[in-house]
């Protein structure tokens, strides 16, 4: 049956299905309800207030993707023959739902070059290889990736390790995914996250959704979009696809919602693939003509106006009119709509980061936001929507190349900590190190490194040249079966709600939340604070200032966090005072911008022309189905979107014609960095024709490395490619 919203009762439907396989709803619904941060998207739900609770105190928010990862840390323990009866090539061919459903991880296992199969080691022998092969090698021939799913404990050590063990080389997921809204923002408003808080969104009577599938991603974000739509706002999607669930959702803690459904688009611009630059230019410039924009903040608050004001004008409508797919008309009447609104949000996600021109892209959003004053007042601002739950802490606590200037200070100042000045590689410079033989040791909190990157084969000759990779995880992924280093050992490690301390995690609004952990569900994994504080008394035992036994309470790593990152300060007493908080000085409510002189800045931009235009080409975006969570595919069906497999490529009809294909036809798909045979051609007739769109990570193959100059983001979402029938 095809589905026509998003939500409404299959999302129930679905939640007693996973509470079957939980083990029964009551124990899910308690899991569910315990004191922790909600384990899956960085819009945050859970903590103090208790499980599927929002900041603002509403409640049930649960979702198909928060149930999703509980259920699959409510697995049981992976059986005692399963690394006898499955080979590394067997695991190789497993997809990403079969390895994730494999159980939970409960021993260090171990994988060496030659061998035909993992085989379990103990905790000491995993920590001495480790300590060993760390001591024998220079401490920049090793990296250390992080992913958003640690606490900020977790993650606030391992960089503290990596940087007394003598390397910058620490870098975060968010390389491959929101690195570019980082580095857009801080060079337009001199902070690099959201500027608004959840309870804007109430207020805001215009929303700008670009470049996003948050119905499937963030879905608990519906509800407050049903809520703009309920008070007459807008909401303005522009996005290539048009995506079930934000043309309508049912929204199932509401009773009406979930019955009729709720219009989420009120209008709904779909340009073509690598468009949205030229598109968000277009809408200024027709502001300006349309006489809308607030010429007083732009006076008062803004720096960069003269020139950004010049290259509108110098900007044609012919121009933006071929490089973005919009008609002028169409334009006009979205900066009419926004040039008559008192308060709008403008959020966007990977559709504007994964792109050669990321970085410009989030610049020309905030210029929108600037030249009608939609910034520094409550219910207007900038919102990046970002992916994992604590990817945001993970960057604000320090895992990044570059430590900011105040924390550097500070760890050496406070604790007397010697750290490194040498420059720290970003996550796809280490990747292309380790191909070349110069990096030689990976240590990764988390995550999938294999499966997120672009190139992917790449990444898997690449990864399985170094000497050493270990990985702290949970369940398998496709990380621990390609890309296999000569020597890769996979340590297991405790769930958020498992672990025996209380620990901290940041949301996309930059509200702090507590998690109380929780009993283990199976032996055997350990708490990843303590895994790093074991490797650091190994290799790092007489670095002045560190104390790794200390280091093993999560409380003791808050009180550094609290003493040397700028607006953590309460993070320090939040076992006492149990008050989860706001970091200081990232909301912006008044037009104070913190960059040297106050004033957020604008930038210029040259648009790039659409690529993928030849007679047999497409420009393909690789995507997330609704049963999927970054690297993790939970089901191969993708509900929304009305797939029942993700071995597809879909592109309109119109394409399928003008490529002399039929409708589920094999094809191998080609990009000029890979190619994937054995691939279904499919009619979709809710894509902008010219574009394509194919499931990540299995499509990674086909992505270049070519990454934004600034943010070092790779372009996932704008992919030339070809496809090319396959005799049958
Ligand atoms: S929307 Fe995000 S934070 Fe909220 S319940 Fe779903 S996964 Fe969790």
């Amino acid at each position: 049956m095809k589905v026509g919203s998003g939500g409404g009762f299959r999302a129930i439907w679905y939640t007693w299905k996973k509470g079957r396989e939980a083990g029964g709803i009551w124990k899910l619904y308690k899991a569910m309800r315990s004191k922790n941060a909600c384990k899956t998207c960085a819009l945050g739900m859970g903590g103090q207030k208790g499980g599927m609770t929002n900041e603002q105190g509403s409640f049930p928010e649960l979702c198909k993707k928060s149930l999703q990862a509980m259920v699959a840390d409510m697995q049981p323990a992976i059986s005692p023959n399963f690394w006898t009866e499955n080979s590394a090539e067997k695991l190789a061919s497993m997809t990403p739902r079969e390895l994730e459903h494999s159980g939970r991880l409960i021993q260090p296992v171990l994988y060496e070059q030659g061998q035909t199969h993992f085989r379990p080691i103990t905790w000491a022998d995993a920590y001495d290889r480790i300590a060993k092969k760390l001591t024998a090698v220079q401490a920049d021939e090793t990296f250390w990736y992080f992913s958003g799913r640690s606490s900020n404990e977790a993650g606030f050590l391992m960089q503290l390790l990596a940087r007394v063990y003598g390397t910058n080389n620490v870098n975060n997921c968010s390389f491959y995914c929101h690195q570019a809204s980082g580095v857009g923002l801080q060079s337009s408003i001199g902070s690099s996250t959201a500027t608004i808080v959840l309870e804007d969104l109430e207020h805001a009577d215009c929303f700008f959704l670009i470049g996003g599938n948050p119905a499937s991603n963030h879905p608990r974000l519906m509800t407050s979009l049903m809520h703009v739509r309920r008070k007459g706002g807008r909401v303005i999607v522009i996005n290539p696809v048009e995506e079930t669930g934000l043309v309508n959702f049912r929204v199932p803690s509401d009773p009406w919602s979930l019955l009729k459904g709720t219009k989420i688009a009120s209008d709904y611009i779909k340009p073509h693939i690598g468009g949205d630059l030229a598109l968000l230019w277009g809408i200024a410039k027709a502001v300006g003509e349309q006489g809308a924009m607030d010429e007083n903040f732009l006076l008062d608050h803004c720096q960069g106006v003269e020139a950004w004001k010049a290259e509108l004008e110098r900007l044609t409508w012919s121009e933006i009119v071929r490089k973005s797919g919009i008609e002028q008309v169409e334009i006009e009447s979205i900066a009419k709509i926004y040039g008559s609104a008192k308060k709008t949000v403008f959020a966007w996600t990977m559709g504007i980061t994964h792109h050669t021109t990321g970085v410009s892209g989030v610049q020309a959003i905030a210029n929108l936001a600037m030249c009608r004053g939609m910034l520094g007042r409550p219910g207007c601002g900038l919102m990046p929507i970002r992916g994992h739950s604590n990817v945001q802490g993970i960057g604000s606590v320090g895992a990044t190349p570059k430590l900011k200037e105040a924390i550097f200070k500070s760890l050496q100042e406070k604790f007397g900590v010697k750290l490194p000045t040498t420059p720290g590689l970003d996550t796809l410079s280490c990747i292309e190190s380790a191909a070349t033989g110069t990096m030689k040791v990976g240590i990764c909190l988390g995550g999938n490194l294999y499966g997120s990157n672009p190139d992917a084969k790449f990444a898997d000759q690449a990864l399985a040249n170094l000497e050493l990779n270990v990985v702290l995880s949970t369940t398998l992924n496709t990380g621990h079966a390609h890309g296999l280093a000569k020597e890769f050992i996979i340590l297991p490690v405790l769930a958020r709600d498992e672990e025996p301390e209380v620990t901290t995690q940041e949301s996309m609004f930059n509200y702090v939340r507590l998690s109380d952990g929780g009993p283990a569900r199976v032996p055997g994994p350990r708490s990843e604070v303590s895994v790093i504080a074991e490797i650091g008394s190994r290799v790092a035992a007489h670095v002045s200032g560190i104390d790794w036994e200390a280091m093993r309470k999560t409380a003791t790593i808050r009180d550094w966090i609290g003493a040397v990152v700028p607006g953590y300060e309460k993070i320090a007493t939040i076992d006492e005072t149990k008050t989860e908080f706001f970091i200081d000085g990232r909301t912006i409510h008044e037009p104070k911008f913190p960059t040297p002189d106050g004033r957020a800045i604008m930038h210029v931009h040259s648009l790039p022309e659409l690529s993928g235009t030849g007679p047999s080409e497409l420009r393909m975006m690789t995507i997330r189905s609704e049963g999927q969570f970054n690297t993790v595919v939970y089901e191969e069906e993708d509900l929304y979107r009305n797939q029942d497999r993700r071995d597809v490529i879909l592109m309109h009809p119109d394409d399928l014609r003008r490529l002399g294909l039929r409708h589920d036809e094999r094809v191998t798909v080609r990009s000029g960095t890979g190619e994937l045979p054995n691939i279904l051609a499919r009619g979709y007739e809710k894509i902008r024709p010219g574009n394509a769109m194919m499931y990540y990570p299995e499509s990674n193959v086909l992505v270049p490395r070519s990454a934004d100059p600034q943010s070092k983001t790779p372009a996932f979402k704008n992919v030339v490619v070809t496809c090319e029938r396959q005799p049958s």
